[in-house]
């Protein structure tokens, strides 16, 4: 078990070799938001399980192209999309463009996400907005666009035995509710309920889908609740087994999520956090 007291030191937040079984060849995936964090680490790792990949991203493009050519130096097809997934026609065209390039698509990642924190009596419409924009009706724009190419190209059961499969990204926010962040929590619930809605929708026609809940993820979106002693030690107070996440602990679960050796499992939600939803404040009794 790491010690926590020095826990913020790279060497003792142990995470697993990554290991993934090519399971994903011939799959082409599309994620969202994925030059930085989580997007980027899922973008690789599904590579490294065999899929060629669509790498989102908004605004700066070298991130991006940057995780395109490790994509590449793996050994499969990378191209880059800007598209700002909170604007229908941006997502329509991305889609359009990314099944042209690449003749469909078997997986989509719905990863793309921010925060604009304040106390609730101070948040303001615009903050509100942005956050739902983005989170998700982002998500809501970016399933539907996956659907509809799943139910146009269906089956190719030599590829696949699901005819399509979508991974939405919430958070362990769509079960704790989280003070000073009422708009992520919202956002993070309403995925929740959208993604089983669609699941159940879909689920006779073989599509798949799923989301994946990330605890404690060391990423830029909460950089502050890691990035010195104090704060790192603060956070191993909601995480019972004392390490924070890596992105790569996200990215290996959804290459399985999405794989066909978890074909029988859609509408669940896979919280990946470490223990952060087992309430933790109450190990010691209550
Ligand atoms: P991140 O900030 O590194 O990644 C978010 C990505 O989304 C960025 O690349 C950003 O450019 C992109 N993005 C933002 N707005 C966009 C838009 N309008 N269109 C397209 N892309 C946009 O942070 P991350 O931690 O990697 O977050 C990824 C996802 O994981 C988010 O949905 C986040 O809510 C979720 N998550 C993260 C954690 C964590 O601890 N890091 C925990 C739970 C859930």
């Amino acid at each position: 078990m790491p010690d926590a007291k020095n826990a913020n030191q790279p060497e003792n937040s142990v995470s697993p070799q990554p290991q993934y079984l090519q399971a994903l060849t011939g799959q082409p995936a599309l994620i969202t938001g994925a030059s930085s964090g989580i997007g980027k680490a899922i973008a690789l790792g599904l590579a490294k399980a065999g899929a060629d990949v669509v790498v989102n991203y908004i605004g700066n493009p070298l991130p991006a192209e940057d995780v395109a050519h490790e994509i590449e130096m793996l050994g499969r097809r990378a191209m880059t999309i800007e598209a700002d997934v909170s604007q229908e026609d941006a997502v329509e065209r991305m889609f359009a463009d990314a099944i042209q390039h690449f003749g469909t698509l078997h997986i989509t990642i719905s990863n793309a996400g921010l925060q604009a924190d304040a106390p609730f009596d101070e948040m303001t419409l615009a903050q509100w907005n942005k956050v739902i924009g983005v989170n998700l009706t982002g998500q809501f724009l970016t399933a539907r666009a996956a659907v509809r190419e799943f139910k146009r190209r269906g089956p190719q059961p030599e590829i696949s035995v699901a005819s399509g499969k979508l991974l939405c990204t919430s958070s362990v926010h769509q079960e704790i509710p989280w003070a000073g962040h009422v708009n992520y929590a919202t956002s993070k619930g309403g995925i929740n309920m959208m993604m089983r809605s669609i699941a159940q929708e879909v689920a006779p026609l073989r599509i798949r889908v799923n989301a994946i809940a990330p605890g404690a993820i060391r990423t830029p979106i909460n950089r502050a609740a890691w990035d010195t002693p104090q704060a790192y030690d603060r956070l191993m107070g909601l995480v019972p087994y004392l390490r924070i996440g890596e992105p790569d602990d996200i990215a290996r679960a959804a290459a399985w999520l999405v794989s066909d050796a978890a074909d029988y499992i859609t509408g669940a939600t896979l919280y990946i956090d470490g223990g952060m939803t087992l309430y933790p404040g109450f190990a010691t009794g209550g």
